[in-house]
């Protein structure tokens, strides 16, 4: 109801409503269409790409999925990918790969992994102690990520989520229904409503994301509060800022440092500014008054007040992008080519959000999931059928 109650306040702010985000028009808001299933046992589930994707496949004989299994390096003979090293049930295994071997590691593993394999910026990897197998500048570069800056607002209505006696009960009740029927508030994907924005009217397509959220966000839920309430992500769907992932040491087992560069282009605070403004205004409209209570951070309305909160509290949306870039031949940053193809060496794919030049201007999941179908489908035509 409250998500409801966002579009009405958007509608009350003259942002016309949108019912469709992947139609011929993104601008607008609405509700977010979400992988969940809609019927059958699963009904309410949200539907994971293994579920989708892999889960069917599990009986083939020609599939064998190792969970648990941390991949150390790529295995190269003579510049081509051979095989890969990696650690499970704690021993130390090599697999040979009969073909090629495509890295899956996501904007922060895949990097990383290329890294540690040799295939990176020679100097960081020399740096380390690691043999360059090939001298790729672009491999950790490019980070992009949806910077984001979030308002929470205690709620005076009840039909929200709150991590309090009251609010968990009432979460009780809702799971009860929701292995029921699959419905109510326990099958909510949280961000149930959203808007797509264009800062300025001359501008060609939304560069702004608003997920309204229907429970306190703070610092990723790490920081739980007891009250009902709600929230409001605003994003830049196209931020100027770039950051990176490099090693920390040459150990697979030492995370990558992340450096997520946000806001160090003085561009994306002025950006951010101006999308906070537009979510505090919806947020102050008349549909949302039965239930806003106070505002969580509250600033003193000044610029400087809120540029302050901003820095302090603005972080990601969770859709980091880029590490290894596509790029065309003479790119000397382009880390694989149009088929995924990592540059340099042979029998060696990067599949997945790493592979984005440029961040998507939305959630990234369906865009992966259909990157990965082309680029799978590439592969399956040109090896005959798997
Ligand atoms: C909290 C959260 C909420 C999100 N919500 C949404 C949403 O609502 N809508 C949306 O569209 N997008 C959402 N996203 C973004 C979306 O999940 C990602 O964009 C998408 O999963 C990226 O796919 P990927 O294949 O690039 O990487 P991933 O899905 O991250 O897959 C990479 C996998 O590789 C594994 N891995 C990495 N290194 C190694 C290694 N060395 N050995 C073995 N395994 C390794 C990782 O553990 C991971 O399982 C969310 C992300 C997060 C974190």
């Amino acid at each position: 109801m409250i998500s409801r109650a966002f579009v009405a306040a958007a509608r009350d702010c003259r942002i016309a409503a949108c019912d469709d985000f992947n139609g011929p028009a993104q601008e607008g808001a609405g509700l977010y269409q979400v992988m969940q299933y809609f019927d059958g046992p699963r009904r309410g589930e949200r539907c994971s790409a293994a579920a989708a994707y892999l889960f069917p496949a599990l009986g083939r004989s020609n599939l064998t999925v190792m969970t648990r299994a941390v991949a150390r390096r790529v295995l190269f003979e003579q510049g081509r990918a051979s095989g890969l090293e990696l650690r499970h049930a704690g021993r130390i295994r090599r697999i040979n790969a009969a073909r090629e071997v495509i890295v899956a590691g996501g904007a922060f593993g895949s990097p990383h992994l290329l890294m540690l394999s040799g295939v990176g910026p020679g100097e960081h990897l020399a740096r380390h102690g690691i043999p360059v197998v090939c001298d790729l500048p672009g491999v950790g570069a490019n980070l992009q990520d949806h910077v984001d800056y979030t308002i929470s607002y205690r709620s005076l209505r009840r039909d929200v989520i709150g991590l309090n006696p009251r609010g968990l009960a009432r979460l009780g009740k809702a799971a009860r229904r929701w292995r029921r029927d699959g419905r109510g508030l326990f099958a909510t994907p949280y961000a149930e409503a959203g808007a797509f924005l264009r800062s300025e009217p001359g501008i060609d397509r939304p560069d702004l994301q608003m997920h309204f959220v229907v429970g306190i966000v703070d610092r990723h839920m790490r920081r739980p509060h007891v009250h009902d309430g709600y929230s409001c992500h605003v994003c830049l769907l196209r931020p100027a800022s770039r950051g990176c992932v490099t090693l920390a040491d040459a150990r697979p087992a030492t995370p990558p440092l992340i450096d997520p560069g946000f806001l160090s282009d003085p561009r994306d605070l002025d950006a951010l500014r101006g999308a906070a403004r537009i979510a505090e205004t919806v947020l102050a409209a008349p549909s949302l008054a039965p239930w806003r209570g106070a505002r969580l951070y509250p600033h003193d309305g000044s610029d400087a007040g809120l540029d302050a909160d901003i820095r302090a509290r603005a972080d990601t949306i969770y859709h980091p992008a880029g590490t290894c870039r596509m790029g065309a031949d003479g790119d000397a940053m382009a880390v694989v080519d149009a088929r995924a193809r990592v540059r340099g060496v042979e029998g060696l794919r990067v599949i997945d959000a790493a592979i984005m030049p440029r961040l998507i201007g939305g959630n990234t999941t369906a865009p992966v999931i259909m990157m990965a179908e082309k680029l799978a489908a590439g592969i399956v035509g040109q090896a005959g059928p798997a």
